[in-house]
C-alpha cells in the first residue's frame, strides 16, 4: 500500500553549506590542476595565478550576487521554507500539522503531530510514519496533482478515534527566487461528531422501534375487532382496554420525546426564575397518591415548612420529581415505602446544594446498570418497564433537566436494598421572593 519511493532526490532543499562545499571542491581541483601544469613548465606561475583568479571569480561571484538578492535567512544558507518563521507557523497550528516537500519528506511538524504519529521524522518520508492506506493514497494523489485532498481514517492507537486528514498544497518560495508546492497536512479529530451522529441514528432507530410496537398491537386489535371478534361484546371490551393502554403508551412516549427535545434545545440557557421547590414536590407527591395506593406503597415526605428557593423552571421541576417518585412507586413497590426528603449539603467542590432525595426499599439495581440508567431507552428489564408503562426516557429527561439547572443526579443502590435517587441543585446566594 505504500507509495513508491521517489527516484530522484527532493528538489531544491539542499542547504547553502552544501553549495559552499561544492565551490570549494571546484577551486581545490582547479588549484591542483594548475599546480601540475606549472610544475610541467607549461604555464608560468603568474599566468596560472591569473587563471585561478578567473576560475574563482566564475565560481563565487554569481553565488554572491544571488545571495545579495535573497533574504537574510538565505544569506545564512537556509532554504526559505526551512526558516524558523515557517516552523513557528506550523508549531502554532492548533491541530496536528505537518509540512512536507513535494517528494513527501517532512520539513516541519508540530508537537500535536508528533504525538499523533510518533514515527514522523524531519527530512524523512512521511509515508513510512503514516501507514494508513487512506492517508497514503490521498498523499500520493495530492503530490501527483498538486490538488487538495481529504481522507477519513480510523485510528486505533493510542485511543480509538476517527480522524480527518486535509492535504493542502501550499506554494512556497524556493532558494533561487521561484516557487514550489509543499503539502500541508492537518489532522482533525472527528470522533465527537461521529459519536453524535451514531447517537442520533441509534435514537431514531430506538424511537421508531418503541412507537412501532404499540402501533402494531393497535392495528392487530383493530383487525380482530373488524373480523372474528366483531360480534363478541366481551372480547371487544377487553381489546378496547388493551388498545387504550397501547395508545396511552404511545402518547406518553411522544410526550417524553418532545420534553426531551425541548430541554435539550434550551440546555445552554440556565433557568433564572426563583421558585420554591417545597410546594412543587408536595404537588407531585399528592398527584401520585392514587398510584401509591394502587401499589400499596406509603409515601413519606420529610420537607421543611420554610420555602426553599432555587433558580428553576417550574414545569421541568414538576416533570423531574414526577419521574423520580413514579419510578420509586413502580419499581420499588415491593418495599412498601418511599421517602421523599429535602436537605442542604455541600458538594465535593465546596458548592452549597439543595438536595431532594427519593428513596425506595424495593429490589434495587445491580451496580453494572447504574452508569447507564440515564441513557435514552436504557432499561434494566425492558419487559418490566413496558409492563409499567415506561418509555425508558424518564431518567434521561431527569438528567437533562438537572444539567440545565446546573445540578446533578446521584444514584445509589444495592440489590435487595432499594434505590436512592438524589437531585442536587446549586443553592442561590441571595434570599428572594419565590414563585410557587
Ligand atoms: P422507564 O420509562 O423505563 O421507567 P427510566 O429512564 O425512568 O425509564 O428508568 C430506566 C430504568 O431504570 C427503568 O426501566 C428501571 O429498570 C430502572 N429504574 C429506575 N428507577 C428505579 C428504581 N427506583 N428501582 C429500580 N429500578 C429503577
Amino acid at each position: 500500500m505504500a507509495i513508491d519511493a521517489p527516484t530522484s532526490s527532493p528538489p531544491s532543499f539542499s542547504p547553502w553549506s552544501d553549495r559552499l562545499r561544492h565551490s570549494a571542491i571546484i577551486l581545490l581541483a582547479a588549484a591542483l590542476a594548475l599546480s601540475v601544469v606549472v610544475a610541467l613548465g607549461e604555464l608560468s606561475p603568474i599566468r596560472a595565478a591569473a587563471v585561478f583568479i578567473c576560475i574563482a571569480a566564475a565560481a563565487l561571484v554569481p553565488w554572491r550576487l544571488h545571495n545579495a538578492a535573497t533574504s537574510r535567512e538565505d544569506v545564512r544558507g537556509v532554504n526559505p521554507v526551512e526558516t524558523a518563521a515557517v516552523a513557528a507557523v506550523v508549531a502554532g497550528m492548533p491541530d496536528p500539522a505537518v509540512l512536507l516537500d513535494r517528494a513527501g519528506r517532512v520539513i516541519h511538524l508540530n508537537v500535536a503531530a508528533a504525538q499523533l504519529a510518533p514515527a514522523l521524522r524531519r527530512h524523512e518520508l512521511a509515508q513510512f510514519a503514516l501507514r494508513s492506506p487512506e492517508i497514503i493514497n490521498a498523499l500520493r494523489e495530492a503530490i501527483a496533482t498538486s490538488e487538495p485532498r481529504r481522507a477519513m481514517y480510523h485510528d486505533h492507537a493510542p485511543v480509538d478515534r476517527w480522524m480527518e486528514l486535509i492535504i493542502s498544497p501550499v506554494p512556497v518560495p524556493t532558494l533561487f527566487g521561484g516557487t514550489d508546492k509543499c503539502m500541508l497536512l492537518t489532522f482533525h479529530d472527528q470522533t465527537p461528531l461521529r459519536r453524535v451522529e451514531e447517537m442520533r441514528a441509534d435514537f431514531v432507530a430506538n424511537a421508531s422501534h418503541e412507537l412501532r410496537t404499540p402501533l402494531a398491537a393497535l392495528s392487530g386489535f383493530i383487525d380482530t375487532l373488524q373480523g372474528q371478534a366483531k360480534d363478541d361484546a366481551k372480547a371487544r371490551e377487553r381489546f378496547l382496554g388493551i388498545m387504550h393502554a397501547q395508545a396511552t403508551r404511545m402518547a406518553r412516549l411522544i410526550d417524553d420525546l418532545l420534553s426531551l427535545s425541548r430541554v435539550e434545545l434550551s440546555a445552554h440557557v440556565r433557568p433564572d426564575t426563583q421558585v420554591d421547590i417545597v410546594p412543587i414536590i408536595r404537588q407531585v407527591a399528592d398527584g401520585l397518591e392514587p398510584l401509591a395506593r394502587e401499589r400499596q406503597v406509603v409515601v413519606e415526605t420529610d420537607l421543611p415548612e420554610a420555602p426553599v428557593v432555587i433558580a428553576g423552571d417550574r414545569e421541568e421541576l414538576l416533570r423531574l420529581f414526577e419521574n423520580l417518585i413514579e419510578n420509586a412507586l413502580k419499581y420499588g413497590a415491593s418495599g412498601g415505602r418511599v421517602i421523599v426528603s429535602l436537605s442542604s449539603a455541600v458538594s465535593g467542590e465546596g458548592t452549597p446544594e439543595v438536595r431532594v432525595m427519593v428513596r425506595d426499599f424495593g429490589p434495587g439495581i445491580a451496580p453494572e446498570h447504574l452508569p447507564r440508567l440515564t441513557e435514552r431507552f436504557y432499561r434494566v428489564d425492558v419487559g418490566d418497564s413496558r409492563a409499567q408503562g415506561g418509555t425508558g426516557l424518564g431518567l434521561s429527561l431527569v438528567k437533562h433537566i438537572l444539567n440545565r439547572h446546573r445540578g446533578r443526579l446521584l444514584i445509589e443502590s444495592l440489590p435487595r436494598h432499594g434505590a436512592t435517587f438524589t437531585a442536587c441543585f446549586p443553592q442561590i446566594r441571595t434570599p428572594a421572593v419565590a414563585q410557587s
